[in-house]
């Protein structure tokens, strides 16, 4: 349908070293994702098939989509990007088509990466019925499946999807030769912290006395947003005390940091 020309092919700019720390994660990746692609030679050598979909999951602001950009950048793929919900309600009974069509044409723009954000909404669990509009979600995800099953591992086409409620998951959708492989995207520990706030306060000016260390420290349970959104609070602070200042001081990354409350609880992480 012509509503799908909202849904564009980027060149994807997002780089490994854009994301701070989550190594285990870009490891991860690599090895599902960009090694296949770059050598599939050997792994057809080797009786494997690349894979045609991964699932990341793990609670909210904590890089998932930022990971779906740098592995489409990093292994030279563009990039469609649709959410889930979006799917179904801007293009409310045309849902399947428009799949279709979103298919098509990341197969026309291969190699490519197709990033279903939210995917629990197409995919929630079958038979749970009672809500209005159930028969388009099964269809759309019927369609989904057909999808994915259809594509050829020559084709260069890979589905990376992501949702912090991998329990909802229909397990159709995560069936070998489906969305196979689960990466958890997890928060960011002290180290990833710590990279997250080196990358965001290179773009401050920062007095001397800023510790990147202590900082990380103390934003245990922080989503990698929340360790963005402290630096931005961080320059706000510094402005309330002096609208002429020039620097961001230690003193007002604490002061952001008692203002903040971070979403992630440990109800999200178990
Ligand atoms: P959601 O589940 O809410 O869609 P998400 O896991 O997809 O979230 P992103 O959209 O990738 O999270 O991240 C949100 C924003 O948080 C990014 O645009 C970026 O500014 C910041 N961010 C999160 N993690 C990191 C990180 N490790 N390094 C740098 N920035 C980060």
């Amino acid at each position: 349908p012509s509503g799908l020309r909202e849904v564009a092919v980027e060149v994807p700019s997002v780089k490994w070293g854009d994301i701070g720390g989550m190594e285990g994660v870009k490891q991860s990746l690599r090895e599902v994702v960009e090694w296949p692609l770059r050598h599939p030679e050997a792994f057809l050598r080797m009786g494997m098939s690349p894979p045609r979909g991964v699932l990341l999951y793990g609670p909210p602001g904590c890089s998932k989509t930022l990971m779906a950009r740098a592995l489409a950048t990093e292994s030279g793929m563009n990039f469609l990007a649709v959410k889930g919900p979006e799917l179904l309600s801007k293009w409310l009974g045309e849902s399947e088509r428009a799949m279709q069509a979103l298919f098509k044409r990341a197969r026309a723009a291969a190699p490519t990466i197709i990033f279903f954000d939210e995917v629990d909404a197409l995919a929630c669990k079958r038979g749970g019925g009672g809500e209005t509009g159930a028969g388009a979600t099964e269809r759309v995800l019927t369609q989904l499946l057909t999808e994915l099953d259809g594509i050829q591992p020559v084709k260069r086409l890979v589905v990376v999807a992501a949702t912090n409620r991998p329990d909802v998951i229909d397990p159709a959708l995560l069936r070998p030769g489906r969305l196979d492989r689960l990466v958890y995207v997890p928060p960011p520990d002290v180290l990833s912290r710590r990279e997250i706030l080196r990358l965001s306060l290179a773009k401050v000016p920062c007095a001397g006395d800023v510790e990147h260390e202590a900082l990380a420290r103390r934003t245990e349970g922080f989503s990698g947003a929340e360790v963005v959104a402290l630096c931005r609070e961080a320059s706000i602070c510094a402005l309330e005390e002096d609208r002429s200042a020039t620097q961001v001081r230690q003193a007002h990354l604490l002061e952001a940091l008692g203002q903040m409350r971070p979403q992630i609880t440990p109800a999200v992480l178990a």
